[in-house]
């Protein structure tokens, strides 16, 4: 295993745990190290450190351990048993509950690594070279410890990784024919993660969708970015008067209609294929409930300040215009936005409106996107449930 030598002083890092180095700690030249070659990191001295992957660019190393240990297959089997542990006893992989993430990169220790669970099928998506490297020893520990759980396990990283890695898409064990109906919470929803976004499904929103069905009832909810319509479900199941799901891709609009499909339910639903952002200037409908849930609007730090003020500006339009008493769920998943600025924007967006805003719940990603205590930028999902009088 090639050596990678941190300067002198930069040992301080280890200290911490972080499980990303940036090149500008590194004192060894690294041209005649590949993209994902494992290498061990060393301090100026030539001492172990850790272990994990080279890569190219700002974060230069990713750990995968602090310990002198071999990256083998017991190593991946013990990672993964781990992680699909936490899910268990967190009661996410039922009869009524079997969509959940298995692995969330940093926050299992698996820095790179996404893992989403649909009923039988793993869909691996890499986020970095070395871990797509490893995905067949991934499959593997995934199969030991799932058996006869698991039917099919799909890689996906062409559109993750760089263009040169020539990653392909493909099954690495069983098949699993697409859309495939898996359940949350009791609530059905078609699947297809072949030409779906991210892995097929946003499973982060879980809770959150929860805690919207107890809010819908009688109501007139509106769902803006909704993808596959996972609160609009929620709403229905729940009782809502009407519903109204807006995305501007018209696939997942097909997706929405096809969930829609699946459930049983009483009120009026609206499929409408449009750009959210404009749509929210001027509604031409009134609505009891919001659902804000736009894509990262800030992808790096040098973006921060447009996105925040997209967050004022959006949120200032859901707030004028939601009926008296009416409630707003309101979400940022751009990493580079912290919880207190997104609240900050939402707050400004208040203040302009002149109406009276009251901020119930505090909400984030869910426990099966768990966050390393050594890794806080792992942070990425947070929103706030806002009612308006
Ligand atoms: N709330 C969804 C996830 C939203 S992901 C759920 O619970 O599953 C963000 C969605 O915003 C994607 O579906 C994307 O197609 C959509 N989107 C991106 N830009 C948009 C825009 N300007 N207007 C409407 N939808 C947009």
């Amino acid at each position: 295993m090639k050596k990678i030598a941190l300067k002198k002083g930069k040992e301080n890092f280890l200290e911490r745990k972080h499980p990303w180095i940036f090149s500008g700690a590194i004192q060894t030249a690294t041209d005649a190290i590949e993209d994902g070659e494992l290498v061990e990191l060393t301090d100026f001295k030539g001492n172990f450190c850790a272990v994990g992957f080279f890569q190219p660019g700002s974060i230069a190393v990713r750990i995968l351990t602090f310990q002198n240990r071999p990256i083998d297959q017991t190593f991946w089997d013990e990672r993964i048993k781990k992680a699909i542990a936490l899910r268990r006893e967190l009661g996410l992989m039922s009869k009524e509950n079997n969509i959940c993430r298995l692995v969330h990169g940093e926050g299992d220790e698996l820095t790179g690594l996404i893992v989403d669970f649909y009923n039988g099928v793993a869909i691996i998506q890499a986020h970095a070279v070395g871990m797509y490297d490893y995905r067949e020893a991934i499959s593997s520990a995934l199969q030991k410890v799932m058996g006869t759980h698991l039917k099919a396990i799909y890689s996906k990283s062409a559109e993750t990784l760089p263009e040169r890695v020539d990653a392909k898409d493909e099954y690495l064990f069983g098949e699993c024919e697409t859309p495939h109906i898996a359940k949350e919470y009791g609530h059905a929803f078609s699947i297809d993660w072949t030409s779906g976004q991210k892995t097929g499904f946003f499973i982060d929103q879980r809770e959150n969708r929860a805690l919207l069905g107890s809010f819908s009832k009688g109501k007139k909810v509106l769902n803006t970015f909704c993808y596959s319509g996972g609160f609009s479900i929620y709403a229905l199941a729940n009782e809502a008067k009407e519903v109204h799901s807006i995305d501007s891709s018209a696939k997942a609009i097909e997706l929405v209609d096809k969930n829609v499909e699946l459930l049983d339910f009483e009120g009026t639903h609206h499929s409408i294929v449009a750009d959210a952002v404009k749509y929210m200037n001027n509604l031409e409908d009134k609505f009891d409930v919001i659902v804000l849930d736009p894509p990262a609007f800030a992808k790096h730090k040098n973006k921060r300040h447009q996105a925040i003020k997209a967050y004022t500006r959006l949120n200032a339009n859901a707030i004028r215009q939601v009926n008296p008493g009416g409630t707003i769920f309101t979400f940022s998943c751009s990493q580079v936005v912290d919880p207190y600025q997104f609240e900050k924007a939402v707050i400004n967006a208040a203040i302009k409106e002149g109406r009276t805003v009251q901020i119930l719940y505090h909400l984030h990603q869910p426990a099966d996107h768990p966050v390393s205590a050594f890794h806080p930028e792992g942070e990425y999902l947070k929103g706030l449930i806002l009612k308006v009088t």
